[in-house]
């Protein structure tokens, strides 16, 4: 038999504020334990919560970016479980009015809808020692402002495979990174996702029994789990068994998964509107503000990436790393030869900054470099060489292409010059009485480069090229 695999994901991203969503604490990873704390994300008693306005802002963005509504009115609510990472006893958290409805974000082909994006609180952390004995809990990250996002599973087109659901990710946590939502550290698990996975008969229009793991780090462990949950079900389905609505965790060191609890829904958690918050209300000119604020995100860049003459291959690398594309824009306000740019940016640039990650040329220099090749002063290898000295120290690109560029002697680079100007007698007069000197000037230095198979020096070619035709 073969199936169709539906996936949903929920993902949790913590918010890039200064302080909490709900109290003035630091919104700050790491710390002593216990000390980023106060009687707000303690939960003591008679602690009063207000929202802060920033986390709410980064919230709406984050729906913006990605095509979402948002509403107008938005409510809190008590989530309801007991559970040491939460002190409260209940999690505040959105369910019938979410800030942000709708959206979709691109998978390969596919427009994925988005069910919804709402705003929450983070829990606690627990840590339980190595040998099991104790468990112990800070309440540091308690409080630290989060969005979710929920994917709509049950529409077409939905996500129908791993590697389309660690896209997903990726490109989600690249639009959150680009819009200054939040930082997606993995590893500081700043996202995380939930995943849940069914299956059904090809074709079938009714959908199977979803299966959830909660809390995956990293979106290889995401990419193994799913594959693993699709061939544990089709193995119980081949042998004619029934798969049960449960929670499952995934264990990514033993690469399984296990029960966690059976069925739960969302009626168990005994949502109700929080009483000690307002509703929110959002103007539309408070939303269109945030709007204006969004930069150009990835799939806009590409674009107009693809537009400057890149390849796809060069403009898919380039809009994945915020480095380069920061030094490919700053880089193309200098100098309008995009495809050099980004021929030294993935070439040169990337094998030298492979291991720290540092640019270590500016901008300005990559620019002048690159105009000084463009107009034939410089060729490849003088340039490689004033590259790699602006690389390691403070230069002038501009009197190093001078004094570098070439190895002719004086005498032959004039005796080169006398027979280009000797076989050019048109291009000479065109110059003494034309209308474009500068052009014709940089064309007879493009013979000397021509002739001297780039051995010329292009700067002195054209101060005695100046000289002779005049
Ligand atoms: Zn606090």
């Amino acid at each position: 038999m073969e199936y169709d695999v539906v996936i949903g994901l929920e993902v949790h991203a913590e918010l890039k504020t200064k302080t909490k969503v709900f109290c003035p604490c630091k919104n700050e990873f790491g710390g002593q334990p216990n000390t980023h704390c106060c009687p707000v994300c303690l939960g003591l008693p008679g602690a009063l919560p207000t929202l802060n306005k920033e986390a709410l802002k980064l919230a709406i963005k984050a729906g913006l970016a990605l095509g979402c509504q948002i509403n107008e009115l938005s409510v809190f609510e008590r989530k309801n479980y007991f559970y040491p990472d939460l002190p409260k006893a209940y999690q505040i958290s959105q369910m019938v009015r979410p800030i942000c409805l709708g959206g979709h974000l691109k998978v390969g082909e596919k427009e994925i809808p988005i069910n919804r994006i709402h705003l929450e609180e983070d829990a606690g952390k627990l840590i339980h020692s190595s040998d099991g004995s104790v468990t112990m809990i800070d309440y540091n990250r308690g409080g630290v402002p989060l969005i979710e996002l929920v994917t709509e599973a049950l529409q077409e087109p939905h996500l129908e495979s791993a590697e389309e659901a660690v896209e997903f990710l990726e490109k989600l946590r690249q639009v959150y990174i680009f819009t200054g939502v939040a930082d997606c550290e993995i590893e500081k698990g700043q996202m995380r996702a939930d995943v849940n996975v069914s299956i059904k008969p090809k074709g079938s229009s009714a959908f199977g029994t979803k299966v959830e793991m909660k809390n995956i780090m990293g979106f290889k462990a995401v990419y193994r789990a799913i594959n693993y949950e699709i061939e544990r079900q089709k193995n119980i389905l081949s042998k004619g068994g029934v798969i049960e609505q449960e929670t499952r965790r995934w264990d990514d060191n033993a690469q399984e998964s296990y029960t966690m609890r059976k069925k739960e829904n969302a009626q168990d958690y005994r949502y109700f509107p929080d009483p000690d918050l307002l509703a929110v209300e959002v103007s539309k000119t408070v939303v269109d503000e945030i709007r204006r604020e969004i930069p150009m995100l990835p799939e806009e860049l590409k674009e107009k990436y693809l537009s400057l003459g890149l390849s796809d291959y060069e403009a898919s690398i380039i809009v994945k790393d915020q480095n380069l594309i920061d030094f490919f824009e700053k880089t193309l306000k200098l100098c309008s030869n995009a495809k050099a740019i980004s021929n030294w940016l993935l070439g040169e640039i990337s094998s030298l900054s492979k291991d720290d990650n540092m640019i270590k040329i500016s901008p300005d220099d990559m620019a002048k470099i690159i105009n000084l090749m463009d107009d034939g002063k410089l060729n490849r290898s003088v340039a490689k060489t004033i590259f790699t000295k602006a690389w390691n120290e403070n230069v002038d690109v501009e009197a190093l292409a001078k004094t570098l560029g070439g190895n002719l002697s004086e005498t032959e680079l004039e005796e080169m010059i006398v027979s280009i100007i000797e076989k050019n007698p048109k291009a000479v007069s065109d110059y003494q009485n034309g209308a474009e000197p500068e052009k014709l000037l940089k064309w007879f230095v493009g013979q000397v480069m021509k002739e001297s198979r780039g051995k010329a020096n292009a700067v002195k070619a054209e101060e005695i090229l100046k000289e002779k035709l005049k």
